[in-house]
């Protein structure tokens, strides 16, 4: 029998000990952390995506400081309110939501979010961070799939994990937060010849293409655990990259979608957004500290 994971469940335990970590926080010391999401345009889908992260920020305590802009809004305008948000101390995180209205780039933009409040993980000192194992802010639906293989006890330390998909928001972090867990790690792309042959020797087969059913029986083997952050909308409702019910009997474990990987990157924005705020508690209070230290003569 295959096991489905229940990214719902997981999701919630970790917004309920995000909002009580939250209420400790600001009763201790009277802060409460605040997410600005700054949405660009009219795009029906990214303002869904805003609208569940505000809701979440919310129930979760913490402060919703949202900026809209429209659709014809240019790169000075967007990185002014970048610039007005990374100064203000109540804004703990910034999350600029993607894609922007064509014509936009977006890399700039993002470059301009200061590290400490790169809730997405997305800066180019975010990656270099990933990449030199240094601590700070790792990308949400990655770090969401490592909660959800340590709440299954899935081994990853000497695991050959695949994943599936190269790109800087999902792929390419999560292929390296396993290798820093220590597994043996593949990177599948469109590029990559015999993707069966490469995937079949998966432990953890994490999948993040976009191609809908892309993966069956032929690309697993047995008894391994299944990740499928794939999303596609298709008139029927949402379809992972992975044809689910044909992996019954083979996988050991999967993830559903939708319910699976999904519920957990808001978890974890939810998360980022908090220790942002912590790491800008400590920053704040060491500078005051040294502040009032005595200089030597
Ligand atoms: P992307 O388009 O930026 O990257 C897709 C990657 O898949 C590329 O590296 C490409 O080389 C690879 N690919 C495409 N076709 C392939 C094929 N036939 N064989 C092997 N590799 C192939 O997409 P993305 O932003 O990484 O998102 C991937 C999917 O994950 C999308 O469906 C997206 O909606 C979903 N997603 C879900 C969440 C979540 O919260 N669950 C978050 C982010 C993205």
């Amino acid at each position: 029998m295959t096991m489905h994971i229940d990214g719902r469940k997981l999701a919630r335990r970790i917004e309920d000990a995000v909002a009580s970590e939250v209420a400790s926080l600001a009763e201790r010391s009277g802060r409460v952390p605040g997410l600005a999401t700054v949405l660009v345009g009219d795009d029906p889908a990214s303002a869904v995506y805003v609208a569940r992260k505000r809701a979440a920020v919310r129930k979760a305590g913490m402060r919703d400081l949202h900026r809209s802009l429209p659709a014809h809004a240019s790169h000075d305008d967007i990185a002014a309110v970048i610039d007005e948000l990374a100064a203000t101390p109540e804004v703990s995180g910034i999350l600029l939501q993607l894609p922007l209205p064509a014509g936009v780039e977006a890399r700039p933009l993002i470059d301009r979010i200061p590290a400490v409040k790169d809730v997405d993980g997305l800066t180019t000192e975010s990656v270099g961070l990933l990449a030199g194992r240094a601590d700070g802010l790792r990308p949400c639906t990655p770090s969401g799939v490592i909660e959800i293989l340590d709440s299954e006890g899935i081994a990853i330390k000497g695991a050959h994990a695949v994943v599936v998909g190269a790109s800087d928001l999902v792929g390419r972090p999560m292929a390296q937060l396993l290798l820093q867990r220590d597994a043996t790690v593949t990177i599948a792309h469109r590029r990559t010849t015999d993707l069966a042959a490469v995937t079949r020797a998966a432990d953890i087969l994490v999948v993040a293409t976009g191609v809908p059913g892309l993966i069956g029986p032929e690309h697993v083997k047995h008894g391994a655990t299944v990740i499928d952050v794939g999303i596609t909308r298709t008139p029927t409702g949402l379809t992972g990259d992975v044809r689910t019910e044909e992996l019954d009997g083979i996988a050991g474990r999967i993830t559903p979608v939708p319910g699976g990987v999904g519920p957990m990157t808001i978890a974890m924005l939810l998360a980022n957004t908090l220790k942002a705020a912590l790491t800008q508690d400590r920053t704040t209070s060491s500078l005051s500290l040294s502040a009032a230290q005595p200089t030597r003569p």
